[in-house]
């Protein structure tokens, strides 16, 4: 294959599930890629761990599966959605996929990962950060890094940002500002704790809504989300925070009484939920969250994560003979584009509607009350957030 002129076909920035599924699908079909991560792995990142049953397909293509079940993730059966009084509404896995959810660290699934890239031969730069992007005639072209405070340049047919919420790339091409952080989440790994086995519980309290669920070595992964505002109230003291909100949920004050910390807790800013340009310029995709953040209450952020990178993979693949005439630019970014949005639109609207809900605890008690009733209405919604089998129909 000739790539003229650029250092590589496709330069990834973000080494997360997004970043990784790009890397590995266009590796597996022999295209030359580079894949920059800020972080060393393997690393904690911040996140509910809970791995949504359709990502096994997904981990089975990529080639890690026998990896994540040697990691001895907790098989998650059923997920219980509790409001603040302790009323409740279950969710069971099967709904989603057969054989269950994991419940995995972050640090082993992206490890797992980021390993696979490297022996399917994409070339890994790990502690080096992407810090804007290429441009010649109007088209990105690559990207630029620091690695010890040295700046690197790289070219590439195509460049993905993978970088996450974050959407390091998109924002440096763009003169708006960032938003205020109007949400704060928190994370850290307990023992200790009376969740039950195989249930991932969900938490509705004043100012948000938090998960508790065991992982593999017999811990439980706590994250949940509050309002900055609230946050503010407690003077971004964490155990103040979890006391004043979290623990006003009675469920929660039981599962979670004598339970022990037993990692740092570690805190992001969240400024908005939802789609952004999953093509923000000609050369530049989005994936993961970069294109879009759906809900964590949905627990299919990783899901939508390794989908996109791999919608992102195949449909350079389609176009790769072709690039280098800019129309087959255009035709790339129209068919992603497009193909983008049958696959996520209809679950990130569901998403917002259950988001809403969620951050307000009457509303959240009336909705377990009413979806409580119903089976049917229950698992509608919750496959609303889900791919609707169009997966393989839409590539
Ligand atoms: C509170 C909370 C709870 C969640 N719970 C769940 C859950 O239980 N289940 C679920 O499926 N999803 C959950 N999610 C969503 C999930 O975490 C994300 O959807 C998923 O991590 C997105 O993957 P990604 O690869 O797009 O981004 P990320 O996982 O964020 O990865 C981005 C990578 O890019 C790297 N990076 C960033 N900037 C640069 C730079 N300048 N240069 C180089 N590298 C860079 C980062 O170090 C990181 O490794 C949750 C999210 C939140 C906020």
């Amino acid at each position: 294959m000739q790539y003229p002129g650029a250092d590589y076909e496709v330069v990834i920035a973000g080494g997360g599930p997004a970043g990784t599924s790009a890397a590995i699908h266009l590796a597996q079909q022999n295209v030359r890629v580079l894949l920059v991560e800020q972080k060393v792995f393997p690393r904690h990142k911040l996140c509910g761990e809970f791995i949504s049953p359709e990502c096994t397909q997904h981990f089975e293509r990529l080639g890690v599966a026998g990896e994540m079940n040697a990691a001895s993730p907790a098989l998650l059966n059923q997920t219980i959605f509790y409001s603040r009084h302790g009323r409740s509404v279950q969710v069971p896995s099967q709904w989603f996929g057969s054989g269950g959810a994991m419940g995995l660290s972050r640090a082993m699934m992206d490890q797992n990962l980021m390993q696979r890239a490297k022996q399917v031969g994409v070339d890994v730069i790990e502690n080096a950060t992407v810090s804007g992007v290429l441009q010649s005639d109007n088209l990105v072209c690559g990207v630029r890094m620091k690695i010890d405070g040295v700046e690197l340049q790289r070219t590439a047919l195509l460049t993905i940002d993978a970088t996450g919420r974050k959407r390091i790339l998109t924002r440096r091409l763009s003169t708006g500002s960032s938003s205020r952080a109007k949400w704060i989440a928190f994370k850290a790994h307990l023992t200790n704790t009376q969740v039950a086995p195989g249930v991932c519980e969900i938490y509705s309290y004043p100012g948000g809504y938090g998960g508790l669920s065991t992982i593999e070595r017999g811990l439980s992964n706590l994250c949940f989300i509050v309002s900055a505002k609230h946050v503010r109230r407690f003077h971004s003291d964490t155990e103040t925070v979890l006391r004043k909100t979290v623990l006003e949920n009675r469920r929660a004050a039981k599962t979670l009484a004598g339970s022990m910390v037993q990692s740092d807790w570690l805190s992001v800013a969240l400024e908005s939920f939802g789609r952004q340009r999953p093509v923000p310029t000609a050369g530049l995709l989005a994936i993961g969250d970069s294109a879009a953040f759906i809900d964590p209450l949905t627990g299919s952020g990783m899901l939508m994560a390794l989908e996109s990178g791999e919608l992102a993979a195949r449909t350079f693949v389609r176009y790769r003979n072709k690039l280098g005439r800019s129309s087959s630019l255009t035709d790339l970014s129209r068919e992603y584009t497009q193909n983008y949005g049958s696959l996520f639109d209809r679950r990130l609207r569901t998403s917002g509607l259950l988001r809403r809900l969620a951050f307000n605890p009457q509303l959240a008690e009336a909705a377990i009350l009413l979806t409580g009733a119903s089976d049917r209405l229950r698992s509608r919604l919750a496959r609303a957030t889900r791919p609707n089998n169009s997966f393989s129909k839409v590539q």
